[in-house]
């Protein structure tokens, strides 16, 4: 998390890095030999900001609006969003997306199948509210470009698109599921448990044998 955000400070402005930097004095090794010196997680970052500076389609991608705010109202309940980089010409936004390796196969539970991170991470309903936010304010349907880099030595980079359909059918998804998300944040209902999320682990009591067949679905 903190590594991401001194990534996308380095990529908002000068100013903002330093604002991170001056925060955030712990990213640098206090003891030792290397002392003074970012650890190793945040050379890992800056590693993968010279990679995605030293391509200059990227660079050329990567102008606009930084890090602004988007605000609305989706199936009647508030919204917000940060773009990192709001083209001018408002045909795109970008979004910085960090993961261990772009190619590698992960599980997607929402499709009970293989697939790539970004769909593991659900980065496609995020990236289908901020369209959604973007049309409101601007009028526009912008198309969302994940610029995605890996945390591999070297870095590897692409930026990568979302197809329509994939964006329009996690905002019908957003707005069908939302009434029970929120009924169950204002206390109208009880949450089902999904034994899997951090809640669920750290309060688990087992309440039936599982088959094997059941571990891997
Ligand atoms: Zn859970």
């Amino acid at each position: 998390m903190l590594v991401g955000n001194y990534l996308h400070s380095h990529f908002e402005s000068p100013a903002a890095h330093e604002a991170f930097l001056a925060e955030h004095p712990e990213i640098m090794a206090s003891t030792g030999k290397t002392k003074g010196q970012l650890k190793k997680p945040y050379q890992v970052a800056d590693a993968m900001i010279d990679t995605l500076e030293g391509d200059p389609e990227v660079m050329a991608l990567y102008q606009g609006q930084k890090e602004l705010i988007v605000t609305g109202q989706i199936g009647g309940v508030d919204w917000m969003g940060k773009l990192d980089c709001f083209a001018d010409n408002h045909k795109y936004f970008a979004d910085l997306k960090t993961t261990q390796d772009i190619y590698k196969r992960m599980w997607v539970d929402d499709n009970r199948s293989w697939g790539s991170f970004i769909e593991a991470y659900r980065y496609p309903l995020q990236m289908a509210v901020y369209q959604e936010l973007v049309r409101q304010n601007y009028g526009t349907r912008s198309a969302p470009l994940i610029v995605a880099v890996s945390k591999q030595d070297p870095p590897d980079h692409e930026i990568v698109s979302i197809p329509q359909d994939l964006l329009d059918y996690w905002l019908n998804k957003v707005i069908e599921l939302q009434p029970r998300i929120e009924a169950v944040k204002n206390g109208e209902v009880e949450p089902k448990r999904c034994e899997r999320c951090e809640y669920c682990r750290a309060t688990k009591r087992v309440s039936k044998i599982v088959s094997l067949y059941d571990l891997v679905s």
